[in-house]
């Protein structure tokens, strides 16, 4: 088991990709909080994959826009395990819209979970895992990390923010042992993106089937959707790599969309 009693938080776990990740290291033996803020669902996914084992998951409620809710969820674990080992900062969402017509409202809505919520669990973390001699950040980017595409302006600046924060963090972290990554998925079909065909379609003009196989798929190796696991799995190898080699770096996962 490559996590075997390492205590680590994954934000926006209810659902999708954070979910897997979770499932993969409880898998692994970690004792894992499923923060969210749905917390009726982060319970019910924690609930499944304790009995499963052979780690152990708990449901926090936690918004990650909220100074006091990441605080208070990260005293929670550990009061409960006594540490923070990993923190995976992936709750995300999106909205889509032409610069001209982007709510600014719904423009700081985006900054704030991607952006915000990446800074506020890190600072609420970092105290802990400086005094343990170790851990790990990772963050949730995307391919629109290193690339751009039209009507996801908010996405894209708050992804490529993350690589710049990985590598503050990196440097901060490096001398206690810290590390920071950033995972950059290519298209992973959750429920974030079956909510974008049917509106990339109608902002666009073209048909649903259109915008997977021209917007979504068509730069891919094997015109395939990049999966949870493949990505739980590279959250896996950056949560148990113990030194810093590979601290800063970012790891495109994306079944050949974009090369680095
Ligand atoms: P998802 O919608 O399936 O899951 C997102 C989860 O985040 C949900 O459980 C939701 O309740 C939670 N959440 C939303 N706002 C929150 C907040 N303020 N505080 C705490 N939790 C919150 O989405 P997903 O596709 O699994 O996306 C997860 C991450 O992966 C996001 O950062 C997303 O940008 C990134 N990503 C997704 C894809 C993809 O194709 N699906 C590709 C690259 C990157």
């Amino acid at each position: 088991m490559k996590l075997k009693g390492k205590v680590c938080i994954v934000t926006g776990s209810a659902s999708g990709i954070g979910l897997a990740i979770a499932r993969r290291y409880v898998a692994e033996g970690a004792f894992v909080a499923i923060a969210d803020l749905r917390l009726d669902a982060a319970e019910a996914t924690a609930a499944e994959l304790t009995a499963k084992g052979p780690g152990e998951a708990i449901g926090l409620a936690m918004d990650v826009t909220s100074e006091e809710a990441v605080n208070a969820g990260v005293a929670a674990v550990v009061g409960k395990w006594g540490r923070v080992d990993v923190m995976v900062s992936n709750a995300g969402i999106q909205i889509v819209h032409r610069i001209e017509d982007f709510p600014f409202a719904d423009w700081k809505k985006m900054l704030s979970i991607h952006l915000d919520g990446a800074f506020l669990t890190t600072k609420a973390c970092m105290p802990h895992m400086k005094a343990q001699k170790g851990g790990a950040i990772i963050y949730m980017g995307s391919v629109h990390s290193h690339e751009a595409s039209p009507l996801k302006s908010a996405y894209v600046t708050a992804k490529h923010g993350l690589l710049g924060l990985a590598r503050v963090v990196a440097k901060e972290g490096g001398p206690h042992g810290v590390r920071a990554n950033v995972i950059c998925p290519g298209f992973v079909k959750t429920p974030l993106v079956e909510k974008q065909i049917p509106e990339q379609a109608k902002a666009l003009g073209i048909s649903e089937e259109e915008v997977v196989r021209k917007m979504m798929l068509s730069g891919t190796v094997d015109t395939e959707f990049t999966t949870v696991e493949d990505v739980a799995e590279v959250a896996l190898l950056f949560a148990g790599f113990e030194t810093n080699a590979l601290t800063g770096q970012s790891l495109v996962v994306s079944h050949g969309w974009y090369m680095q």
